[in-house]
């Protein structure tokens, strides 16, 4: 059956088709500058030219439309007909409270989806707007949410309550909800199918570390706790945002340097981070080319970076009485191999031992820990495309 996957921005939306039987991408493409002068498809398909479609997308119903005639064209397409799609699953950043895992859409649900646009809304509403428009456009055919906190939903409430006064989880839902769920469910499974053992049996700490990035705790296929927090802006360093600080130093910036709580957002989110810290860039490979040259703040942006992985790894392990596997994912976690190895080493006591050999890797499933180490480390290139295809074809089945 043919799964059409989307992950839909305020002005973007993002597209792949999946048969999911073989589990194989028939075509992806990208609708850019929707609502703005300039908008375009740009769309590929195995065995066929790259096409660059310069259409006004004047919203993203029209930008819908346009997805289904792309993908249906005689020339660059790969489908005869709209009937050709069985369903679509749709990437959902908040489910609040009300989703632990994905769902089919009706009424009800679209109803509890707008609900949690106040804990997103940056992301909900573009979110919503996609899935009201592939209903518009797909009569009959199914939709499903895939949300990007339902996998932590299992934390114990000692993981995700925040120690503040307790009305203002009763009021206003201030805890820790997590994020990346779909990427850290996907490489723990993947990570307990390349062990040859039940995820049941295992404790696996999930590193996703890309311009955004998380850590997962992952006992027995539950996730126990997350680095990120009532927002992404929580837990490590990251490309522009700050990661865990004390929020005194908040309070503290504003008054000394009359801030407002928007230019507070705007440091926190976009000028912190590897690129606040280095003052080069938020782009791990600029960092580490500066860090190379002897630019000393670069160093340390990279320094932090390790050093709060790390620091995640050994809080996880104790969480979880203990550590089976480690796993590297994203774009940082797939590609640097030198991050890995400054983000794992000094952990031997734990039992975990990188091979320098067998890090030398970049994407696809490996094993780099030596022989002689007691917790398994891997990099597991994530694929949240293919994980909510697999949920979607598994609910409308
Ligand atoms: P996003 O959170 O936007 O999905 P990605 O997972 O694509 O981010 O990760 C982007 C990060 O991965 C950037 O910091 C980039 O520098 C880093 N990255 C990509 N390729 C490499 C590489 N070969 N070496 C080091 N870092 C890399």
């Amino acid at each position: 059956m043919n799964i059409l996957v989307i992950n839909c921005g305020s002005s973007s939306l993002k597209y792949q088709l999946i048969d999911s039987e073989n589990e194989s991408v028939l075509a992806k493409g990208l609708c850019d500058r929707i609502g703005i002068d300039g908008s375009f498809i740009k769309q590929s398909a195995p065995g066929k030219d790259d096409v660059v479609l310069n259409i006004d997308l004047k919203d993203h119903n029209k930008a819908i439309e346009e997805v289904i005639n792309a993908l249906t064209n005689k020339e660059y397409g790969v489908i005869g007909s709209l009937s050709d799609i069985s369903a679509v699953g749709h990437r959902i950043v908040h489910g609040g409270e009300k989703f632990h895992e994905s769902v089919i859409i009706d009424d009800e649900v679209m109803k509890a989806i707008e609900e949690c646009v106040p804990l997103a809304p940056l992301h909900n509403p573009p979110n919503i707007t996609g899935i009201r428009a592939c209903r518009a456009a797909m009569h009959g055919v199914p939709q499903v949410a895939v949300f990007d906190t339902a996998f932590h939903q299992t934390m114990p409430e000692k993981a995700f309550m925040y120690a503040i006064p307790y009305e203002y989880y009763k009021n206003h839902g201030i805890r820790k909800y997590g994020f990346h769920g779909t990427s850290h469910k996907y490489v723990a499974e993947r990570c307990a199918a390349i062990m040859g053992q039940p995820i049941e049996k295992l404790k696996i700490i999930t590193c996703h570390i890309g311009n955004g990035g998380s850590i997962a705790a992952v006992k027995y296929g539950k996730c126990v706790d997350t680095s990120m927090g009532f927002t992404p802006l929580d837990g490590l360093e990251m490309g522009t945002r700050s990661g865990i600080l004390d929020p005194a130093a908040v309070l503290y910036i504003m008054e000394s340097e009359h801030k407002t709580d928007e230019d507070m957002n705007t440091i926190l989110n976009k000028k912190s981070g590897l690129l606040g810290v280095s003052g080069v860039s938020s782009d791990m490979r600029d960092v580490r080319a500066a860090a190379d040259n002897g630019n000393k703040r670069a160093q340390l942006a990279l320094d932090i970076f390790a050093y709060r992985v790390k620091s995640y790894i050994g809080e996880y392990a104790a969480v979880m009485n203990g550590v089976d596997a480690i796993v590297f994912t994203a774009g940082i976690g797939e590609n640097d191999a030198d991050m890995r190895f400054s983000c794992a080493s000094g952990l031997e006591y734990l039992g975990v031992e990188v091979d320098a050999s067998k890090n030398a890797v970049r994407g696809g499933e490996h094993e780099i820990s030596a022989e002689s180490s007691k917790v398994k480390v891997f990099v597991i290139a994530t694929n949240e495309e293919l994980a909510i295809a697999r949920e979607t074809a598994k609910l409308v089945k």
